[in-house]
């Protein structure tokens, strides 16, 4: 066995470039900056590599790093920001250069040819931010963007750029679901049905906001949608959750939980160089220190870190220590998650209610399906459930012929 390839460890860290973009999405959580042209600059960059790269090397065992640059749009610097930057990178790092990534999370609006060769050559992943329906990614005029990112994935997919989309689910988006599946199914490309967060100012999603009551059923049709359906596309959250039930009924299975003390899985890094866990974005008070000034070490070991982490880990005992899915499922979710999707009850008190009602919701339905015997609490059909195993782990790039625009 490689002992290697099994200490593996990733990390992300979400790099706010700018928060600059041409669009103006009405539920966008940084919508107060999105004319403000601050960006990191190159030698801001090089410095958070060094602290990055001086953190990572003096472990014992080898972490994957990637780069999740974001913005605003970031798509707005450029191309030439991202290759100076990145032949810094393979510099700074060295010897570990080989384990970091670049991906880019894109509003796919400014698309030329010196872009396209930045995301084939230069970014080693692409997310396409696109709802398909509901008119809330609107550019300054108010006019929907859609159509131009639709022509613009059918620009990706003719120069074979693998991407995967990210659509936000709001009471806007709520009545196309089954359409949105359909067009993902039949594009034969992975998304991710993210929820509303907060947003940036108190009213900004009025007429649009989500409860998790109103989320729950959402997933759980689309739990329905993707088994009804023969597709490999995979899903997220449903594709992990269904891993979670899987893991649940296999007692070979190790048992995990989350441990943001042992390791922190995503950072992430405002414009200034600020640095915060994804769930507390942007909450002065739980800054944990700036990349641009500090050592990772000195950030990691931080007051501020470790109340944070208290935080996180007050949460899961909270609503996980009682949960029967608990160890299948991390608690990453009541974790990191549960402040910026509001998973509270009518009281007010924390209750993990979307991820542990879609669990209820595969679990019902794998037994349901026979695949789960719940005397034995054993999977019965190993090759049903090898099969579904096999769709979670296909990770195939577009392979779409057609065009996006057609798929509407
Ligand atoms: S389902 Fe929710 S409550 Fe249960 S372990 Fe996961 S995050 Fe915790």
């Amino acid at each position: 066995m490689d002992v290697k390839t099994e200490q593996t460890r990733q990390v992300q860290f979400v790099i706010k470039t700018s928060k600059l973009c041409n669009l103006r999405c009405r539920y966008c959580y940084e919508y107060l900056e999105l004319g403000d042209r601050q960006a990191m600059t190159l030698d801001q960059l090089d410095t958070m590599y060094r602290h990055i790269a001086s953190y990572y090397s003096r472990l014992d065992f080898k972490t994957e790093i990637q780069f999740v640059w974001h913005g605003g749009e970031p798509l707005l610097h450029s191309p030439d920001y991202y290759w100076q930057t990145f032949d810094r990178q393979q510099e700074i790092f060295g010897e570990l250069a080989s384990s970091v990534t670049n991906v880019v999370q894109t509003n796919l609006t400014t698309l030329n040819q010196e872009r396209l060769n930045l995301l084939t050559e230069g970014f080693d992943g692409v997310g396409v931010s696109i709802d398909l329906f509901g008119g809330l990614r609107t550019r300054q005029t108010g006019n929907d963007s859609v159509v131009t990112v639709l022509k613009n994935i059918d620009r990706l997919i003719q120069n074979k750029i693998k991407f995967g989309c990210i659509t936000v689910l709001t009471k806007a988006s709520l009545p196309y679901l089954q359409e949105i599946f359909s067009f993902y199914e039949k594009m034969n490309v992975h998304f991710r049905l993210l929820p509303l967060f907060d947003g940036a100012f108190d009213g900004q999603h009025q007429g649009f906001e989500i409860t998790p009551a109103e989320v729950l059923p959402a997933l759980c049709d689309l739990v329905d949608m993707w088994m009804a359906s023969q597709t490999t596309i995979s899903i997220q959250p449903i594709s992990e959750h269904i891993a979670t039930i899987i893991r649940h009924y296999s007692p070979e299975v190790a048992t995990y939980f989350y441990d943001k003390a042992e390791w922190e899985s995503i950072y992430l890094v405002n414009v200034n160089g600020d640095v915060f866990s994804y769930g507390d974005g942007y909450d002065p008070n739980f800054c944990h220190g700036n990349l641009f000034t500090t050592p990772l070490e000195q950030i990691a070991l931080s007051p501020v870190h470790r109340q944070v982490i208290s935080r996180a880990e007050e949460r899961m005992m909270t609503a996980c220590s009682s949960c029967k899915y608990f160890g299948s499922c991390s608690g990453y979710p009541m974790a990191e998650e549960a402040i910026m999707t509001h998973q509270v009850d009518l009281e007010g008190n924390l209750q993990c209610i979307v991820t542990k009602g879609i669990l209820e919701h595969i679990e019902m339905r794998l037994i349901q399906a026979g695949v789960i015997d719940p005397l034995t609490g054993r999977i019965n059909d190993l090759d049903v459930i090898q099969s579904q195993i096999d769709r979670l782990r296909e990770t195939s790039s577009p392979q779409a012929d057609d065009a996006a625009l057609s798929r509407i």
